[in-house]
């Protein structure tokens, strides 16, 4: 190191781009020590700078020097990503102000990290890159998971969920806005399929079927009441992973209230995984 490295610096040497690096992103609760950087009290080598997201605030970063005693303590920018990426919990309701894009979102499919491509065209193969700029999927460059927007009937974002692809759990994180509620997507289509996940509700669209993802495997009686009401299909049919008993029970139970709704045909898919996993030959033989 050079002399000319080692000036004296104040507050600067906690500066927030430099704690920000430390965290790579990781922005869980409770305290983290790194050797300070040019520390001004001298070469640090044990640990002495702690930088702590507080229980009590999960928005705060503080950071603390034990060697120079220098501190600096910031907010963390509260868009829908940095929240999510700070919560516990996979879903959260957000309040107007903080109802937002992921702050840096990367929406050029050219650009997206390689594993979020290989997702992408293990589900829509060479089209990957078309769906995506049809359906405004993107990378979320700070949470490192695919950008899944979902959109009500004005075409305003309503919610949207990031999906893990290096097994970060959980799979998926969700932001909703508070008031928006998302619509199915081709609404057009006369039969309607009630699916998990916005992939396999791309999949049926394309395929010309109203698809409507619920981004879990439950729907309010309500909210179902009212698309088949505002849709009218002339066929329903609920199609959830049946990878275990509780969504078996789940689609056993909206299939059993759709019917209580519609005249209409009623029916369930069994004993395959999402649309999503399927050639269209094969879903079209499925649905038929
Ligand atoms: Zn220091």
């Amino acid at each position: 190191m050079s002399w000319n490295n080692n000036k004296t610096r104040n507050n600067e040497s906690l500066e927030k781009s430099y704690i920000l690096g430390l965290l790579e992103n990781d922005y869980s609760v409770g305290t983290r020590r790194f050797n300070h950087d040019d520390c001004p009290a001298g070469v640090d080598t044990k640990r002495r700078l702690y930088v702590t997201i507080p229980a009590s605030n999960h928005g705060l970063v503080v950071s603390y020097c034990h060697n120079c005693m220098e501190t600096n303590s910031f907010p963390i920018e509260k868009t829908a990503g940095s929240w999510l990426s700070l919560s516990n919990k996979d879903t959260i309701q957000m309040s107007h102000s903080n109802f937002s894009v992921p702050k840096n979102l990367e929406k050029d499919y050219d650009e997206f990290h390689v594993l979020a491509k290989v997702w992408l065209n293990g589900v829509f193969v060479d089209k990957a890159k078309a769906i995506c700029t049809k359906y405004g999927i993107g990378y979320d460059l700070d949470t490192g998971r695919v950008y899944l927007p979902l959109y009500d009937s004005e075409g305003e974002l309503a919610n949207f969920q990031l999906r893990a692809l290096k097994g970060q759990q959980p799979k998926y994180l969700t932001a909703k806005h508070p008031e928006k509620e998302h619509v199915p997507l081709n609404s057009v289509g006369d039969r309607l399929v009630i699916v998990e996940d916005l992939l396999s509700a791309i999949t049926l669209a394309e395929l010309g079927y109203c698809a409507y993802p619920l981004q879990s495997s439950h729907i309010s009686t309500d909210k179902l009441y009212e698309l088949i009401k505002t849709y009218q299909p002339v066929e329903i049919i609920t199609w959830l992973d049946n990878d275990n008993d509780i969504v078996n029970k789940s689609a056993d139970e909206i299939a059993a209230k759709a019917a209580l709704f519609t005249k209409q045909t009623v029916r369930r898919i069994q004993d395959y995984s999402d649309p999503k996993h399927y050639p269209n030959g094969q879903l079209l033989e499925i649905l038929k």
